[in-house]
């Protein structure tokens, strides 16, 4: 694997500011600091510029178009699916993403993309996948998820999923946005159907994720032991101490209902989805300021390829997250630190630190003074050493 010779950046990361060239050997850091004596590795000039971790996105759905209705992907066959998710994923990338993980596709096509990454036949971010969504009978994103039926089946569920070599499990607890005929305030999987499936991954070391907005299925998530809970619109006091207390993750996918508000009926979101976004968004803006507050772990995810929530514009949901309570360097964090730690990574991605995988952004504003500067001005995203977005 060649080197690279990031020269003349200023480093921004979680552990803050300095200024330094970054040495790239074997697709990790090798040294930080002034290192221009080690000149026979290629040179990327980041004179001006700013260097910082690649994002992780901890909540994304390959298999998802982020077009104006999720269902449409009932009528696609898997062979149609597997093109548009490798398209996904290497959007995904591009965009400053090197690293992500997926809450749940269909016929494991996402967990194939994330092979294919790994192989080196396909772009895109270092991938964790989770499988079928396991769902109550009839529930939120039934049309594609593994319908469960009791604590049993949801047990057979979560083996099936780990059969097929996913990393993560993720459980349904509540009504979601974007199926008709449910009710995010109601919870769905009961606590003994979740329980079921976390005892299932801890035996396979697969940690669970919990998609959840109404408390009654926030805390039948929480009393069954999830690893993290995705999105948490309803989270109040004593749930959020129940996270601190147990060190559950936050995931908070801001930029979900905010695309599908700003897109609205006009572009074919249905209307009950943008009914339903528009009652939860301003109540989950609240309860992550309070997250935030409390220092609940929180980490990036964005739920990209809901509609209009693009593969590609991930990073929106950094510039979110601060309008919404974090300071930027909250929002940083996030995005890296917490978001590795909680994808169990932490020790190999996430800071510009020597040892590290060399996954990182050069940035032409810095993200710390104006958080909108992943999307508008990435200059270059570097992938395990190699340049696979230039200047
Ligand atoms: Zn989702």
């Amino acid at each position: 694997m060649a080197g690279l010779l990031i020269e003349g950046a200023t480093i921004v990361d979680a552990r803050g500011e300095r200024s330094g060239d970054v040495l790239v050997r074997e697709g990790r850091i090798a040294e930080v600091g002034d290192v221009r004596t080690a000149t026979d590795e290629p040179v990327l000039a980041a004179n001006g510029k700013y260097v910082t971790p690649g994002l992780i996105d901890c909540h994304v759905h390959l298999c998802y178009e982020g077009g104006p209705n999720p269902q449409v992907m009932a009528k696609k066959s898997d062979v149609q699916l597997a093109i548009e998710a490798a398209a996904h994923a290497r959007a995904t990338l591009l965009a400053g993403i090197t690293t992500a993980r997926d809450c749940g596709g269909r016929g494991f096509v996402e967990t194939q993309v994330r092979n294919a990454i790994r192989a080196g036949i396909i772009e895109g971010p270092r991938l964790f996948t989770s499988g079928h969504p396991i769902v109550k009978k009839g529930g939120h994103m039934s049309y594609y998820a593994r319908q469960a039926t009791g604590p049993e089946d949801c047990a057979s569920a979560a083996k099936e999923q780990i059969g097929m070599e996913v990393d993560w499990l993720k459980v349904v607890a509540t009504g979601g946005i974007t199926s008709p005929n449910v009710d995010p305030k109601v919870a769905e999987l009961t606590e003994e159907m979740i329980r079921a499936v976390v005892e299932e991954g801890r035996r396979a070391g697969r940690p669970v994720a919990a998609h959840a907005h109404g408390g009654d299925g926030i805390r039948n998530a929480l009393a069954a032991g999830v690893r993290s809970l995705e999105h948490g619109t309803f989270l109040d006091e004593s749930m959020l101490g129940t996270m601190l207390r147990e060190k559950t993750f936050l995931v908070p996918t801001l930029v979900a209902t905010r695309a599908m508000i700003d897109a609205g009926t006009a572009k074919g979101v249905p209307e009950f989805a943008v009914r339903k976004a528009s009652e939860i968004d301003p109540i989950r803006r609240k309860a992550f300021a309070e997250a935030v507050k409390r220092g609940v772990a929180i980490a990036m995810g964005t739920d990209a390829g809901t509609p209009f929530n693009i593969h590609g514009e991930n990073p929106k949901e950094v510039a979110l997250m601060v309008e919404a309570g974090m300071t930027p360097m909250q929002a940083l964090e996030a995005s890296t630190t917490t978001a590795a730690k909680l994808l169990g990574i932490d020790a190999e991605v996430g800071l510009v630190e020597p040892g590290y995988r060399a996954d990182v952004l050069l940035v032409g504003r810095n993200p710390v003074d104006y958080p909108e500067a992943f999307r508008t001005d990435l200059a270059a995203v570097v992938q395990a050493g190699r340049i696979v977005r230039g200047p």
